[in-house]
């Protein structure tokens, strides 16, 4: 009898039916799996800050252990946290008025955002999603047996969406609609019209906005990046913040993030979240109250995001002087650059999957191909990763790009 006869047939739960693991943690995972293993890769592909965690915050996480904060914490989150966090929030957005009450907080922003989608949609729901959007947006909506949508953005309009778009994809079952901006994975940014203009069609409509911005700090404009919490409060009675301080702060590996809804989703969230999780790991808690509070971890979120914009410079330079027919995504925020990969197409090569495959085969730079994010004519580059890295990935694209144009396979 084989291996495979004799292992019970094992029938999984309708509640995975739809669920495919993260593109964007597989690629990564598998090109430090092929580095370790001695091959010489360039990971280009998770969206993950190259940086470590700033001093202030991680000591106070070392603080904490040794002062004994290792017990289960508050469900919603440490009172500390949601007071700096709201501080936090209120400051960014001109000293508007932010309840604590309203903040939970969460292991990572996904967990927020999966805690909110959870809370507010089910069987027979639909959401509407802005492609391209970050992998785990649809996943998170099928897992509360909701349809996720997608909504292509606008090609001339840094492939973001609007009204028209939404209207037109909107019907009697649409309950949601996830926003993220700055973008993951084009780097676009919506503006506070935009946004505004998006919140109001949303009341309009009875459509529950979950706006992630994660990135929100991450801007190369002035200040931080356009908000909902720029918005008046009136327009904010069905829309969840979701925040964090992975990104900003270099903090991917504490998982914290948190969300800001109207109080009585911010309920839902706290006894769903006492049953999953029992609460964000209070460590990990006490190190982003700090980030999230400390003035000189201000000079450090700065250092970061001069390097990020000076990466992003390399990368769009690269790209009008060598690759100059290739299309990309004007980026605004975030550490990503989408680039049109479809010019390169040739029988055998019909999508960025395909695209990607042979670069990380034949030049070794792991990049993200749009597939994951909903169209197969792109490719995201993250730029989070050292100069040296950078530009040694970039000459590798561009010799990639002039054999696919030197040759027809
Ligand atoms: N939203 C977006 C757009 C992201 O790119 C990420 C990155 N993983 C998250 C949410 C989740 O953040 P966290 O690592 O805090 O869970
Ligand atoms: N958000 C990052 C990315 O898009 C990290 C990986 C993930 O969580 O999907 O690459």
């Amino acid at each position: 009898m084989s291996a495979d006869a004799a292992t019970p047939l094992i029938r999984l739960s309708k509640n995975i039916e739809n669920l495919t693991p993260s593109a964007t943690m597989a690629i990564s995972q598998d090109a430090q799996r092929r580095r370790a293993a001695g091959e010489d890769i360039i990971d280009l592909s998770a969206g993950e800050p190259d940086f470590d965690t700033p001093r202030i915050p991680a000591e106070a996480g070392i603080k904490s252990i040794q002062a004994g904060h290792t017990h289960y914490p508050p469900n919603a989150g440490l009172l500390d946290l949601r007071a700096a966090a709201a501080r936090h929030l209120a400051l960014l957005s001109g000293g508007r008025a932010v309840n604590a009450d309203h903040i939970v907080v969460s292991t990572g922003a996904k967990q927020s955002i999966f805690n909110a989608c959870f809370v507010l949609f089910g069987p027979n729901d639909r959401v509407l999603v802005p492609a391209p959007a970050w992998v785990s947006y649809a996943q998170i909506v099928h897992l509360t047996r909701a349809k996720p949508e997608l909504v292509p953005g606008d090609l001339e309009w840094s492939l973001k969406v609007g009204v028209k778009e939404l209207e037109a994809a909107r019907d009697s079952l649409t309950r949601g609609l996830i926003l993220c901006s700055p973008v993951n994975p084009t780097g676009a940014v919506y503006t506070r019209a935009e946004l505004e203009a998006i919140v109001e069609w949303s009341r309009d409509h009875g459509v529950w906005v979950i706006a992630d911005e994660i990135y929100r700090r991450i801007h190369y404009g002035s200040g931080p990046a356009p908000s909902v919490l720029d918005l008046p409060d009136e327009l904010l009675e069905r829309v969840i913040l979701v925040y964090g301080v992975s990104k900003t702060y270099a903090m991917t590996g504490w998982r914290i993030g948190l969300s800001m809804s109207p109080a009585p989703v911010a309920k839902a969230i706290a006894g769903l979240q006492s049953h999953l999780t029992s609460g964000a790991s209070q460590p990990a808690q006490w190190a982003a109250t700090a980030a999230l509070s400390d003035e000189r971890v201000e000079e450090d979120v700065a250092r970061m995001v001069d390097a990020f914009r000076h990466r992003r410079d390399m990368v769009v330079e690269y790209f009008r002087e060598h690759l100059a027919g290739v299309e990309f995504v004007e980026p605004l925020g975030a550490f990503y650059f989408f680039f049109r990969v479809d010019g390169f197409f040739r029988p055998g090569m019909d999508g960025a999957m395909k695209f990607c495959g042979r670069l990380l085969q034949e030049k070794g730079v792991a990049l993200v191909p749009g597939e994951a994010f909903g169209d197969h004519r792109w490719v995201r580059l993250s730029y989070a990763a050292s100069e040296k890295a950078l530009e040694e990935a970039l000459v590798r694209i561009g010799d990639f790009a002039r054999v696919l144009e030197s040759t027809d396979v």
